[in-house]
């Protein structure tokens, strides 16, 4: 592009949050959707079925497998990973790419598996850890209801282990204290870091 002399067009820049089981991301995600309408939020496809309040379209679009195999082989998501070892979730590429060419800030809400499919596609993207405070806390989210058997527990707890140590995988870390305050700094360091080079 550059070598035929054309101006580059900035793109916005893409973000991805990502971090353990638990941490709060999709909390987090609902306060920047609801304090910051101006950041775009990916709506991923999921298998999954709908919680009660949760709206296709809004929160996730809700396919069946038929669909998703579909999606996959037409090469529409931008990464995809089966989460918790049950349902798929992906990320539709195709609205991704509006949001960014657009200019407008685009943050897209995986896991762990999700954000490093997109760190080999679009290493240009900003990636950010959701740290817990402590591991003490992360311990409590996670075993909060107290409804899983002790196997489940230890299961649970051996993945978030693992799931800490991708953060130096990552390019700055968020700590998830309070849920507002985690918000604010996110989308300051989505300002900061507004443009990449035209893809
Ligand atoms: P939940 O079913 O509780 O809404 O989400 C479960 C997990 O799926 C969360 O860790 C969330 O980050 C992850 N997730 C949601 N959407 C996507 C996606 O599009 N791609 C990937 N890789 N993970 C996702």
């Amino acid at each position: 592009r550059t070598a035929a002399g054309e101006t580059r067009r900035p793109v916005a820049r893409l973000t991805v949050l990502a971090g353990p089981t638990a941490v709060g991301k999709g909390t987090l995600a609902a306060e920047i959707r609801r304090t910051h309408p101006e950041v775009w939020i990916s709506v991923s496809a999921t298998t999954r079925r709908p919680r009660p309040g949760e709206i296709h379209g809004v929160h996730y679009w809700f396919v069946s497998d038929e669909e998703f195999d579909r999606m996959v082989a037409d090469d529409a998501l931008l990464e995809w990973a089966v989460v918790h070892g049950t349902h798929r979730y992906g990320t539709p590429r195709a609205a991704v790419q509006e949001k960014l060419t657009e200019g407008r800030p685009a943050l897209l809400e995986i896991d762990l598996q999700g954000a490093r499919q997109v760190r080999q596609t679009m290493p240009d993207a900003l990636f950010v850890f959701l740290a817990p405070p402590s591991w003490e806390e992360l311990v409590r989210r996670l075993l909060g209801r107290g409804t899983e058997s002790a196997e489940e527990q230890e299961r649970r707890l051996e993945t978030a282990r693992e799931e800490l140590a991708a953060e130096k995988e990552f390019d700055v870390t968020v700590v998830n204290t309070e849920v507002g305050v985690a918000a604010e700094e996110l989308v300051t360091l989505m300002r900061s870091h507004p443009y990449s080079p035209e893809a």
